[in-house]
């Protein structure tokens, strides 16, 4: 059944297999990747991040063999386009307003894009997709959950309506999930083998520089990931900051129940201000914000060295503001009553 949604080069294709492919022992004398025997990072990194992979394991409950690990999760969007999507033929499908590297990855890889608006409440309407299911070519739909630059998480019930009756690639993109009260869909990669979650280091685990990002899915997907990904995806310097930040969980956990009451701080100060008009509800470490004018609002901070980001082209009037610091939220704050 997968077999059918692969390309058909992929399935053909014969690996690169490296040196760490052919042997995968430890310790020895290595003489066979024409490394440098000297230097301090000399070594090629563990192309299978394994050590990493068990943590992650480990702390998600996720059985080895059911991670995919990439360079950021853009490298994962990437490679589900060209696992999946033959181009210039399949298409994929995204709700808008959302995260833009699903449209990039797909113009870069020749995939036509389809775009369902998302409702007043920044959901799914059920009607707005039921003819669009069993479309020919369609390969592939994105799921941004919580929703970047919204911040709202779909509701299950459409979630697992499109989960149940799309027979492509179900991707649901959990960048933010680790900020949110609602439950992952990683469990549910046992129940559905076309579906893929992906989740990141890059958000509440504080390690964006990092480049690192993971997919959980069926292992037949895993394995298509690590037969079309480049060898030597994840740096060995990028898999220890990784490594080290999971061994300091409680310094993640900590961090993240700041950015959380501060979230809610921000967010009753916020909405004092007369120029607020509203705060969408977020499950993530931002808030969309609508305001009396957004290219005035951002233009004004830019000029006080605050960045924050201008969706207006994406939904009228709006911002999106990421929770700072204590400090960084007050300097926010403070400027934002002065107008
Ligand atoms: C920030 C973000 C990511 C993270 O991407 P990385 O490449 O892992 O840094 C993924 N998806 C969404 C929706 C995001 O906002």
């Amino acid at each position: 059944m997968l077999n059918k949604l692969v390309r058909k080069n992929i399935l053909k294709l014969v690996p690169y297999s490296s040196a760490r492919d052919e042997y995968k022992g430890e310790n020895g004398v290595f003489l066979d990747a024409n490394e440098n025997p000297y230097g301090i990072i000399n070594r090629y990194p563990d192309p299978y991040q394994t050590e990493l992979k068990n943590k992650i394991s480990k702390l998600k409950n996720i059985a080895y063999e059911n991670i995919f690990i990439g360079n950021g999760s853009d490298e994962i969007i990437d490679l589900v386009f060209r696992i999946f999507c033959e181009p210039a033929i399949d298409k994929a499908l995204i709700f808008t307003p959302t995260y833009g590297m699903y449209k990039v990855a797909a113009d870069i890889n020749d995939i036509e894009i389809l775009k369902i608006p998302l409702n007043s409440d920044f959901d799914i309407d059920k009607s707005s997709v039921l003819n669009i299911l069993n479309l020919h070519n369609l390969k592939l739909i994105f799921l941004c959950s919580p929703n970047n630059p919204t911040g709202n998480s779909y509701s299950p019930k459409i979630v697992e309506f499109i989960l149940k009756n799309f027979k492509g690639i179900v991707f649901i993109d959990e960048a933010y999930v680790d900020f949110s009260a609602k439950e992952s869909w990683k469990e549910k990669i046992n129940i559905y083998n076309n579906l893929i979650v992906s989740q990141t280091f890059s958000k509440a685990f504080g390690s964006a520089g990092a480049r690192v990002g993971m997919a959980f899915a069926d292992k037949k997907i895993i394995e298509l990931f690590n037969k079309v990904k480049p060898p030597y995806n994840v740096s060995t310097v990028n898999q220890k900051v990784v490594a080290k930040t999971l061994d300091n969980i409680l310094d993640y956990e900590k961090n993240k129940l700041l950015i959380l009451s501060e979230k809610e701080r921000l967010k009753k100060e916020l909405l004092k201000l007369n120029l607020v008009k509203k705060i969408y509800n977020s499950d993530a470490n931002f808030f969309l914000v609508e305001v009396e004018n957004a290219d005035f609002l951002y233009n004004y901070l830019i000029k006080k060295q605050i960045i924050i980001r201008n969706r207006s082209s994406l939904v009228k009037n709006c911002v999106r503001i990421t929770v700072g610091t204590k400090e960084e939220n007050n300097k926010l704050l403070l400027e934002m009553k002065q107008i």
